[in-house]
């Protein structure tokens, strides 16, 4: 008894800087990103933006207010993964031999994978009628989301997204850096979810990217039209399961050759200073089932 009073008051006195990281996390991310959107160029802006809705009047706040009681939640469940801890039942390790590097590394891709998987099924069923309004809806009254809507959940949602770290963490063995990646990984990727501007490099959308991971696009079709793109990471399981967009990959082929179109014209104007009266008209084959891309443009001197 008097070993699980001490284990308590470690875990509430950790809870405070559990709360601040978990809040630090969202505001550097989020924040981060819109300042960074803020000031890109507008013409950047513009050919990478991929709203179908418009943002609502006062949307970033109700966002970022319900993100708040989200980061609430998580810390809660994250002291319960540090009590979890020091009772002995968590398989969080500090030593990186103790399993061996290898494992190391692997266990930060087994993390994601099946957090992937996790969000990807508990999301789906989250959308079933009986289910959705008590839980989901709150994520989904940003129809054109902004990156504050990163953790905008109900709080029955924050605990459906924030239970997977214990689950796991109950069955496979961790150490506490592969933790803190996939928190980094987790919020990097779920605030560019929810940008509104593709920030995926163009020729990784047109390759290996596009054709495994999920983009800022994909996850805008699920907010304007539902229904669709539940995956959070890889595009396998909407694949697998029927549940892709199908308007999805013709959106990207058609964003990616916007995006090669834009840097050719570039190209062009450059070109036109420096080599006068040669044929600087660049020419794009793309391929919309593959998604592979060749630029046949003249080479600048
Ligand atoms: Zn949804
Ligand atoms: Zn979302």
């Amino acid at each position: 008894m008097t070993c699980f009073q001490d284990y308590w008051a470690a875990v509430v006195a950790a809870w405070p800087g559990i709360w601040l990281a978990d809040l630090l996390r969202y505001l550097v991310v989020a924040g981060g990103l819109v300042v960074a959107l803020a000031c890109a160029p507008a013409a950047w802006r513009e050919r990478r933006t991929v709203r179908i809705r418009q943002v609502a009047g006062g949307q970033p706040l109700r966002e970022f207010g319900h993100s708040m009681l989200t980061v609430l939640v998580f810390s809660l469940v994250g002291a319960s993964v540090l009590l979890g801890y020091h009772a002995g039942v968590m398989k969080i390790y500090l030593v990186p031999r103790e399993f061996g590097w290898p494992w190391l590394l692997a266990s930060f891709f087994v993390m994601v994978i099946l957090h992937d998987a996790w969000f990807y099924w508990t999301h789906r069923l989250m959308h079933h009628r009986r289910l959705f309004r008590w839980v989901h809806r709150t994520h989904h009254q940003s129809l054109a989301p902004t990156p504050w809507a990163a953790y905008s959940f109900a709080p029955a949602e924050a605990f459906v997204q924030a239970i997977f770290l214990p689950l796991f963490l109950l069955l496979v063995p961790a150490h506490q850096f592969v933790v803190f990646l996939w928190m980094a990984h987790m919020i990097v990727r779920n605030v560019a979810g929810h940008a509104g501007i593709e920030l995926v490099p163009r020729a990784w959308l047109a390759g290996w990217w596009g054709r495994w991971l999920t983009t800022t696009l994909h996850h805008e079709l699920h907010h304007a039209h539902g229904h669709a793109n539940y995956g959070l990471y890889f595009v396998w399981w909407d694949r697998w399961c029927g549940t892709e967009h199908p308007g999805y990959q013709d959106r990207l082929w058609a964003l990616a050759g916007r995006l090669y179109q834009a840097r050719a014209a570039r190209r062009g104007c450059e070109s036109k200073a420096l080599a006068s009266k040669e044929d600087q008209t660049p020419r794009i084959a793309i391929s919309p089932h593959t998604l592979t891309f060749s630029l046949r443009a003249r080479q600048l001197p």
